[in-house]
């Protein structure tokens, strides 16, 4: 079952309710680290969060009880000392919940027996995309976006005046992150991609020990966080002088973009967003050549939904945040991949990646 989230709700607790109501479920159980902090505000790293119709708990073991009732003080907090999911198993005996919904993709095998156990003789019922929840942001979330999104755009100028021929991926990718982190990043957001010369035709390749030269087509795909959010951006540039085809790839990669980035917009199904970059790719003779989707959201999570994609049935809303990152990766060659983040709004789209885009060959 895929599930609607209610355009009325405002807030993330509305969201997470108007799906218990779509849902034909008492309370919506929230074990994954985003999902308990969009709807609870508690940014640790475990606890059992239980939405119903009326009320939000939050059951937490002892590291984090004085962190709960000072992040969520919405919730009703459960102080579950050894035993969480103790408490939050006593914590239902009055309350009329018997269909609590948990999240499918997410919740191990072995664990949704143990909470059937536990919480029995309430159901249990897998529900699909919870995740959805997420989707549209609201603008300080946003905000957060941006925040990480201008630390990242400044960490990449910093380290172009540093790549140089001599310099290996690995330290290239260690000064990267530096910059993020000196930037006032909480931390990175995922580990970059720095890969060189042939390397570059890896769409993730991980820095390695490999010294880059002149010539070498380098990409860097880095994000930072801040305020617990993502950014993510790839750019890539050609050390000391490019050839015909560097040039030629580059310019059909940065095409196929502009033409994806011309059509978001509100109400336009994403996986028309990623035939169109794909359209332009397969007509410059590429299209064997980019094997992956366009894009996708970013948020708490620096990979969610939705995705743009050629499979995926999601319209885009405002407030939606996503990449839009084509790529051609030519193996023995190398490869150019341009990805910016952007925001979806009723007539188009603002992109918040301002890291310049032009064919860049950096002085050596
Ligand atoms: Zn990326
Ligand atoms: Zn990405």
């Amino acid at each position: 079952m895929t599930l609607e989230v209610s355009r009325a709700a405002r807030t993330h607790l509305d969201r997470a309710r108007s799906l218990v109501a779509a849902s034909n479920i008492d309370a919506l159980l929230i074990l994954k680290t985003e999902n308990r902090r969009y709807a609870t505000g508690f940014t640790g790293s475990a606890g059992l969060a239980l939405v119903t119709r009326t009320e939000e708990l939050l059951a937490v073991d002892f590291r984090y009880e004085e962190q709960a009732a000072a992040e969520a003080p919405g919730c009703t907090l459960l102080r579950g000392g050894r035993d969480p999911l103790g408490a939050l198993a006593a914590a239902l005996a009055g309350r009329g919940i018997s269909r609590i919904g948990f999240e499918a993709e997410f919740v191990p095998f072995a664990q949704v027996a143990r909470l059937r156990e536990k919480l029995g003789p309430a159901d249990l019922v897998p529900l699909s995309d919870v995740d959805r929840l997420r989707w549209v942001k609201d603008p300080a979330e946003v905000a957060a976006i941006s925040r990480a999104v201008e630390i990242a755009d400044a960490a990449y100028e910093r380290v172009l005046g540093v790549l140089r021929p001599g310099l290996s991926e690995r330290d290239a990718a260690v000064e990267l992150e530096t910059f993020m982190r000196r930037g006032g990043a909480d931390r990175v957001a995922f580990d970059s991609v720095l890969a060189s010369g042939p390397r570059s035709a890896l769409p993730h390749g991980r820095p390695t020990d490999r010294i880059i030269g002149p010539g070498d087509l380098v990409t860097l795909d880095f994000g930072a966080m801040w305020g617990g959010y993502c950014s993510d951006c790839t750019r890539t540039v050609v050390l000391g002088s490019a050839d015909e085809q560097q040039r030629r790839v580059y310019g059909v990669v940065l095409d196929a973009q502009r033409w994806a980035l011309e059509m978001i917009r509100a109400g336009v199904p994403c996986r028309d967003v990623d035939a169109r970059a794909r359209a332009v790719i397969a007509d410059a003779g590429y299209g064997a050549a980019f094997g992956h989707s366009l894009g996708h959201g970013v948020g708490l999570e620096v990979h969610e939904g939705p995705r743009l994609a050629p499979q995926e049935e999601a319209v885009l809303e405002p407030g939606m945040v996503l990449t839009v990152e084509p790529g051609i990766y030519l193996p023995g060659w190398g490869g150019v991949r341009i990805e910016d983040t952007v925001v979806v709004t009723e007539d188009g789209c603002r992109i918040l990646t301002r890291a310049p885009k032009e064919f860049r060959v950096l002085p050596v």
